[in-house]
């Protein structure tokens, strides 16, 4: 904490992974003696860099940008891009620690990065926000590359955005370096499924969690936060299941539609008119805004299910206290550590099945992976084959963190299970590659 003074979600996020370890120091002294646990702390590598645009009105702004590329012993750097007005160096150490568990969960040979931008792309112009992507890569490229580090979207960056960057990284490099970036359009080597991917994975997780307890998602009904790439997904995954969605938010309030959410018409809102979400509200005549957080609505709408897909920190411990009175059976946390530790403590405590997001959320950057594969050997795969490996990748992740809770006497703590098996990957492979 003295190293990293006023990085507070950094700090979250490594000592909920270290409340965790302390049963594999117990086995296994020897991490401790080779300090890998000290390592794994310090990214090995930190990027910050002014990001100079000019706005419609010929006002110039100046931004910062950021890279932060934690964690190389398991492949590239690999995690997205965040464009948001709270965006801090330890929001983005925050994010990138997080990154290289969840990279190890997924199996694949991926390293853990992040990074991102103070930009606030709200009200602004496409013009001004393709002028913003295009100074950002103007430094960011030179950090950058299909074996070194590869980017891919997050808050505030989307295919949009994605387009801008790739086409500024090919202008300077004047290479058509597909795997540089991941989240591109399909049509110039972008994989399909990769914009449905962490939704979808997050409600296959939900229910590996459930089918090994005999239950499913089919007939529950859904709280789900945010409206973005992943929560939209997350929605639609449900319904395919057999779900009821009956809420859904953005950073302005949430939407009650007790007859479940229509799909088509949160999407024009969100996606096409880039509106508010209390439009939706206004053109279904069950539905209502509500300012507050979506979750006051477990209670009223006997809820089964929330999934929270916005923020950090967006469900705390009194939210947790009211989810779980609300009889919740079960959370996922689609977003990155949505739950503060007390919201946590509280579902394990009162029973309440939890997936943290490392697991539960795996299969965006699993997807992003198979795209990098996709561009290496110049091949495109179909929605199908791509949705079977998202799903063989969840249901391994599933696996891997229940049966590592097993076998150090944590049964059902996906937390612990998750934590465990992502560090002792990365753990292992640092130490064969000697004090690096
Ligand atoms: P989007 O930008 O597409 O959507 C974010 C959603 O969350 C929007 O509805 C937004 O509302 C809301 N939101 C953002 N900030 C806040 C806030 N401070 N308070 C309340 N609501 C907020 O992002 P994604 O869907 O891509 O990402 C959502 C979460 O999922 C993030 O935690 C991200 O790190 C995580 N994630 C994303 C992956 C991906 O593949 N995209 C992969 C793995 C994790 P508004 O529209 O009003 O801003």
């Amino acid at each position: 904490i003295a190293r990293n003074p006023g990085e507070r979600e950094f700090h979250q996020a490594v000592e909920e992974v270290f409340e965790s370890l302390h049963l594999v120091l117990e086995k296994h002294p020897e991490y401790m003696d080779s300090s890998v646990l000290e390592r794994m702390c310090e990214p090995e590598r930190q990027i910050i860099f002014r990001v100079p645009w000019t706005a419609d009105d010929g006002t110039v702004h100046i931004n910062r940008g950021f890279r932060v590329q934690f964690n190389s012993a398991l492949g590239p750097y690999k995690g997205g891009l965040r464009f948001h007005p709270d965006v801090l160096l330890g929001t983005m150490k925050f994010l990138s620690f997080e990154q290289v568990f969840k990279n190890s969960l997924t199996g694949l040979p991926i390293g853990g990065g992040k990074g991102g931008s103070d930009f606030d792309p709200k009200g602004r112009s496409e013009t001004e926000i393709m002028r913003f992507c295009q100074s950002f890569m103007t430094e960011a490229y030179r950090h950058l590359g299909d074996t070194v580090d590869v980017p891919a979207g997050d808050i505030g960056v989307g295919r949009r955005e994605i387009g801008f960057l790739f086409g500024q990284h090919k202008r300077i490099t004047n290479r058509y370096e597909a795997g540089v970036i991941t989240g591109k359009g399909t049509t110039w080597g972008g994989s399909l499924l990769r914009p449905e991917a962490t939704g979808y994975g997050t409600v296959y997780f939900t229910e590996h969690m459930l089918r090994s307890r005999g239950e499913s998602v089919d007939g529950r009904r859904v709280i789900v936060s945010g409206s973005g790439n992943v929560a939209i997904h997350a929605i639609e995954k449900v319904q395919e299941l057999g779900g009821t969605v009956i809420a859904a938010s953005d950073s302005a309030g949430c939407v009650h539609d007790p007859d479940g959410i229509d799909l088509e018409l949160l999407r024009e809102v969100k996606e096409h008119r880039r509106a508010r979400i209390s439009a939706y509200a206004e053109a279904r005549p069950r539905a209502r805004h509500i300012d507050g957080a979506v979750w006051s609505l477990a209670a009223e709408e006997s809820a089964d299910i929330a999934l929270p897909c916005a923020t950090q920190n967006e469900i705390d411990g009194d939210a947790a206290r009211a989810l779980a009175e609300a009889g919740i059976r079960a959370v996922a946390e689609g977003a990155n550590m949505p739950c503060t530790p007390e919201a946590v403590d509280v579902f394990q405590e009162a029973g309440v099945l939890f997936a943290p997001g490392k697991a539960a959320n795996a299969g965006g950057v699993a997807v992003s992976a198979l795209e990098m594969q996709q561009n290496a050997s110049r091949d495109s795969w179909t929605a199908e084959y791509t949705d079977e490996r998202l799903a063989e990748t969840m249901e391994h992740i599933h696996t891997l963190c229940a049966s590592t809770a097993e076998e150090y006497g944590v049964a059902g703590d996906y937390v612990a299970g998750a934590n465990i098996a992502g560090f002792l990957r990365v753990a292992d492979a640092m130490l064969a590659q000697g004090v690096i």
